[in-house]
């Protein structure tokens, strides 16, 4: 893709779709070539609490996506009541266990389990999601390539676009665990110049100064139609992460229809991140492999 001016305001849609198919492509090569010197395929297991059902539409994308890449992907389903000590030991298990080289945790947990524990007990090597805390600590000096995926899927997009983001302003909406704080520290090791607004932003009414300056926006707050498109500013990279249901709709955290007609560049919702945040599942779970067969 060419390299856009960011003075363009013809907004190009970033299909995740696409982008999606040309990693899958190129990791599903990467798995051939292991296959071929191993004689072995990455094997990643998805531990699900209670009905697997609700845990339906993202495994079986994550599923899906695993066969066309030639990984075996196991879900494995518990019931709900078990205990917290158990899933440790069962974690534990696949910790040990030489066959299995990527693990995740699949959300929402029930009340009775933290989160946070639990996922510090997967080895740190198998984390498929990137989010023990030694490989959150490691991307701050930037020793890891295992990365949370949604931040991955962000950099992804804005990397197709080919524009640099030395020197860039971007703003991020949103400084949660799993996105916006992650996502900060790959921004800034991109040399781009960071600002990190949260619902203390808005309280404070400056969400829309910030919004201004981006020359890079991505939003990750979970409120459909957050953002204006006539407080973006022109040429600007948008990149929505947010997920809302909006009665039959599935709606992004920006306006769409408003946003595009300033942006250079912008994801759509659904289609735009989403796609791409399964597939950097798999790249984690095959660099995850690599650093094992060392
Ligand atoms: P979260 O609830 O953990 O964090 C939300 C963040 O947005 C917080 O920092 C909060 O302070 C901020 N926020 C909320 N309302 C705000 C407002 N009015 N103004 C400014 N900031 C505000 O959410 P999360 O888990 O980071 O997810 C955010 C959104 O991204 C959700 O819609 C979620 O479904 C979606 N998501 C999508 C993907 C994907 O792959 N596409 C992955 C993860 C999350």
């Amino acid at each position: 893709m060419t390299p856009a001016s960011l003075n363009n305001s013809d907004a190009k849609i970033l299909d995740g779709r696409t982008l999606a198919n040309k990693i899958r492509e190129k990791l599903s090569a990467e798995v051939q070539t292991i296959k071929k010197s191993t004689g072995k395929v990455p094997r990643f297991v998805n531990i699900v609490l209670g009905d697997s059902h609700s845990a339906c539409s993202y495994a079986n994308s994550q599923k899906k996506t695993a066969k066309q890449i030639g990984i075996d992907y196991k879900l494995i389903s518990f019931p709900v009541a078990t205990s917290q000590d158990e899933l440790i030991a069962y974690v534990q298990r696949l910790n040990q266990d030489s066959a299995v080289n990527g693990i995740m945790i699949h959300k929402p947990l029930p009340s009775h389990i933290d989160y946070r524990i639990v996922a510090n007990y997967v080895d740190v090597n198998k984390d498929l999601e990137g989010i023990n805390v030694t490989n959150i600590g490691k991307m701050i000096l930037g020793e890891t390539t295992i990365i949370p995926c949604t931040p991955a899927a962000v950099m992804e997009h804005i990397k197709s676009t080919g524009i640099s983001l030395r020197g860039k302003e971007a703003v991020i909406i949103g400084h949660s665990e799993i996105v916006g704080k992650p996502l900060s520290l790959l921004l800034l090791g991109e040399y781009a110049t960071v600002t990190v607004c949260h619902i203390a932003t808005s309280e404070a009414g400056k969400l829309i100064e910030h919004v201004q300056k981006a020359d890079i926006l991505v939003v990750a707050a979970g409120k459909a139609s957050l953002v204006k498109g006539e407080w973006i500013k022109k040429g600007a990279v948008v990149i929505d992460v947010g997920i809302n249901q909006v009665g039959d709709a599935v709606k992004g955290d920006v306006e769409f229809e408003t946003a595009q007609k300033v942006a250079s560049y912008i994801t759509p919702v659904p289609g735009g991140v989403g796609p791409v945040t399964v597939v950097m599942l798999m790249k984690n779970g095959i660099e995850a492999f690599k650093i094992q067969m060392k």
